[in-house]
């Protein structure tokens, strides 16, 4: 079905976090973020969000550098023609470099309106398996072990399966025996975010006996090399999250035996139609994914929820309910977590429908562009 794009709106939010996320680099207080509103010839309306961060520590992508790509170089593009499906918009947008999130945004955006105008679920549109999604937490670092001990308790409470705790040099082994002695069983995995080199083997050794799901990203982003020489020397299974922005990034790590699970986010790949050739790589290859969050607001929220419901995500994902993060999400119904799952909306393209009083509340600018 033809599909052409009369006006686009962004809305520049920014959403107060209930509480700050710190990890090993940095502290968010705030999401800042653009929402892109794409609407066709026929009224339909498709959304997006950028996912970066109001720094560069994730990715060399920001809040701000994000607006600026979309609304210069992006937006004058995906008007241009008509498409017949949403993966076009990947080969029209080949002259520009890298800025994964940016286009992952404009991406969305035309799928979840792909997928209404074809009146499906977005998820089924892109090849998910399942209706619902198995719910984990990532727990930012704390200021003392017994706070995350409390963290972890309201966690399982509410119904979370799996629990992350960001660690770094000096908050790790004390932490996770801490955990480990008052949890023995709990589905648990580490995240560091680059906080460790190749000098520290022997130290991370010491993980090995705490039986984890995984540690993700231990070293660099780009250092596929010394990621292969830790996994050989480790038994804790390492994930990349950071270093894979591609399918080609993806074929470097398994060919060196850099990890053996990635950490999937639709904005680090550049949006669903380079994230589904991903899984399918990694599904031939053996290497399970799951996808991490990045503390989206609802619409990032439930695209990264259609993201897991393909069938070789098979850990539960870090996307939460919206309340955990934040007061009030942009959504109608928010995202909420019953028994350890959450369930997708039947509804055509993400599911749900946009609070546009919310929307206002939180917005400090906008733009539109026809
Ligand atoms: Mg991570």
């Amino acid at each position: 079905m033809t599909m052409r794009i009369k006006k686009l709106i962004l809305h520049r939010l920014q959403m107060p976090l209930k509480e700050p996320f710190k990890n090993s680099l940095t502290t968010t207080t705030h999401k800042d973020f653009t929402l892109v509103e794409l609407i066709d010839e026929s009224g339909l309306r498709g959304f997006g969000e950028t996912v970066a961060f109001r720094s560069p520590w994730y990715t060399e992508e920001t809040s701000d550098s994000t607006r600026l790509m979309i609304e210069k170089h992006l937006c004058p593009i995906v008007k241009e023609q008509p498409y017949e499906h949403p993966s076009e918009f990947g080969k029209r947008i080949r002259d520009v470099r890298r800025n994964n999130m940016a286009k992952a945004a404009v991406e969305g955006a035309l799928w979840d309106l792909y997928a209404k105008k074809e009146n499906v679920p977005l998820y089924k549109l892109i090849g998910g398996v399942r209706s619902q999604v198995r719910a984990g937490v990532s727990i930012g670092m704390q200021d003392s072990i017994s706070t995350v001990l409390e963290e972890i308790e309201q966690a399982l409470l509410a119904g979370y399966e799996r629990v992350k705790l960001k660690i770094k040099p000096g908050n790790d082994i004390a932490l996770i025996e801490a955990v480990r002695n008052d949890y023995p069983d709990l589905a648990l995995m580490v995240d560091a975010n680059s906080a460790y080199t190749i000098d520290d083997i022997e130290h991370l050794k010491q993980l090995d006996k705490y039986n984890l799901l995984m540690i993700e990203q231990p070293l660099g982003t780009d250092d596929f090399v010394d990621h292969a020489k830790l996994q050989q020397q480790i038994e804790t299974p390492i994930c990349l999250d950071e270093s894979i922005h591609t399918l080609s990034d993806v074929k470097t790590a398994i060919t060196l035996g850099s990890c053996q699970i990635i950490n999937m986010k639709l904005g680090r790949v550049g949006g669903f139609t380079e994230a589904v050739r991903i899984h399918d790589y990694c599904r031939e290859n053996g290497i399970p994914l799951w996808g991490g969050g990045m503390l989206e607001a609802g619409v990032g929220r439930l695209q990264s929820l259609a993201l897991a419901t393909l069938d070789n995500f098979k850990f539960p994902a870090d996307t939460a309910a919206s309340d955990r993060y934040f007061k009030r999400d942009i959504l109608r119904q928010p995202v909420e977590v019953d028994n350890g799952f959450i369930h997708l909306s039947e509804s055509a393209g993400i599911g749900h429908d946009i609070d546009r009083e919310a929307l206002r509340l939180y917005r400090v600018e906008k733009k539109v562009l026809t």
